[in-house]
């Protein structure tokens, strides 16, 4: 096993950007100690792991805090989940229930989002048959606010802004848009995967930060991952609602069933407890003085990084993103082909489209490759780089989707022949 994870993306090394958030070896050690400690118990009956119940509890309490939960009327509350996916597929299916409920003439449900918006949210959209409706960005990559407010409507159960977008790391205009949306009484989902858990550190170190979560009237769901800048391991993230009302409808109940009364609060059945106890002793270990400190780190970084990459002639960074996510372009040489260069030195770096692009996510563990990844950056762009790949599946910098069929038949024979 550590033979074949030889060929692997070497995270640990930072030439990756994507997929691994890695904050060096004493939080690693701490998660995998966590881990295993719960590696097998079991979050499904919370009555019978009573230390999962307040792990959970307890790391529900943190971010709800973070996240202004209790400002104005609100009195969060919310569950922890196994990323950002299920997260959102509950945002979706609970706002989709809570229009069941309430709103019955509503017979087409529609929800309505920026084209910037995770993938995530149209998975959601199609596994709970809710029809989505995706807005035009500005020229700066945030939602269009006219074109928003139009597409808003009577069949609109569900609007969403994302804070931040994940292809260009900017925060959506969330006041405006949740203001939108409150007009018509509309629930408001703060896509929060990315930067729930960086924002407002990067806010008090003084940066300029939009409000984005509950201290807005109108926001009635954010999503959060622990497993991003939570630095927690993998298969933590974190759904909350305004009010206990609105997370009722997230729930799911069996009274009929032979095996007894089932309850199950979020899309899983089995709720690992290793992900669960890993993002509790990370969280606590932390605290807020950890956090700011690797925030000020991550920032200081990327804008080491953003300075280096604008200071090529031929590159330049897309828009002004707010924190420690970016893509960067080119109007003179084929970005697409400057991956492929990068690659053979060993970097990867995922390739985005519309317009074509390069994505760079910070961590602290970014630190050490700076030099070394402006300097191959700047000779690779200077070689005018040869063969141009096409756009990257989602993540996997390495492999490219080209082939004869279309786009989507390509991403799918892709996953066909995984195994
Ligand atoms: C990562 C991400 C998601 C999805 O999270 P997973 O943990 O990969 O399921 C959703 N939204 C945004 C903005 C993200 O960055």
């Amino acid at each position: 096993m550590r033979a074949l994870s030889g060929s692997d993306a070497d995270w640990r090394g930072a030439k990756t950007w994507s997929l691994v958030f890695y904050a060096g070896d004493e939080l690693y050690q701490l998660q995998k100690a966590a881990y295993t400690m719960f590696i097998s118990e079991n979050a499904l009956n919370p009555a019978a792991f009573p230390s999962l119940k307040r792990f959970e509890a307890e790391v529900l309490a943190m971010a709800s805090d973070l996240f202004h939960g209790k400002s104005g009327d609100a009195d969060a509350v919310g569950s922890m989940t196994s990323g950002g996916t299920e997260s959102l597929l509950m945002a979706v299916k609970t706002a989709r229930d809570l229009a069941r409920a309430q709103r019955p003439e509503v017979t087409a449900p529609e929800m309505v989002m920026p084209v910037t918006a995770h993938p995530a949210l149209l998975k959601a959209a199609h596994y709970f048959d809710v029809r989505p409706v995706r807005t035009p960005v500005r020229a700066d990559c945030r939602a269009d606010l006219d074109a928003f407010r139009e597409a808003v409507g009577r069949n609109t159960i569900l609007a969403v802004g994302s804070a931040p977008q994940y292809p260009h790391g900017v925060v959506d205009p969330i006041e405006e848009m949740s203001e939108i949306a409150r007009a018509q009484d509309i629930p408001f989902h703060v896509d929060a995967c990315l930067g729930g858990y960086l924002l407002p550190w990067v806010k008090l170190l003084g940066r300029d930060i939009p409000p984005f979560d509950f201290e807005l009237p109108g926001v009635t769901s954010i999503s959060a991952d622990l497993h991003k800048y939570g630095f927690a391991a993998k298969g933590a993230s974190t759904i909350f609602y305004r009010n206990r009302d609105l997370r009722m409808h997230q729930f799911f109940a069996v009274t009929d069933w032979p095996g007894g009364m089932y309850g199950s609060p979020t899309m899983t059945g089995t709720r690992p407890g290793g992900a669960i106890a890993a993002a509790w002793a990370v969280m606590k270990h932390l605290g807020k003085e950890g956090y700011t400190r690797l925030a000020a780190e991550t920032m200081r970084i990327t804008d080491t990084l953003v300075s280096g990459i604008s200071s090529i002639d031929q590159l330049e960074v897309i828009s002004d993103p707010e924190m420690s996510v970016f893509a960067f372009m080119s109007h003179e040489i084929d970005v697409m082909a400057l991956a492929t260069a990068m690659y053979k030195r060993g970097w990867r770096l995922d390739r985005q489209q519309l317009p074509d692009s390069l994505h760079m996510m910070v961590t602290p563990n970014h630190a050490k490759i700076i030099d070394p990844f402006i300097a191959d950056l700047s000779e690779c762009v200077a070689a005018a780089p040869g063969e141009p790949e096409g756009v990257g599946f989602y993540g996997a910098a390495g492999g490219s989707l080209t082939g004869d069929k279309d786009a989507k038949a390509n991403v799918l024979a892709y996953l066909d022949g995984l195994g």
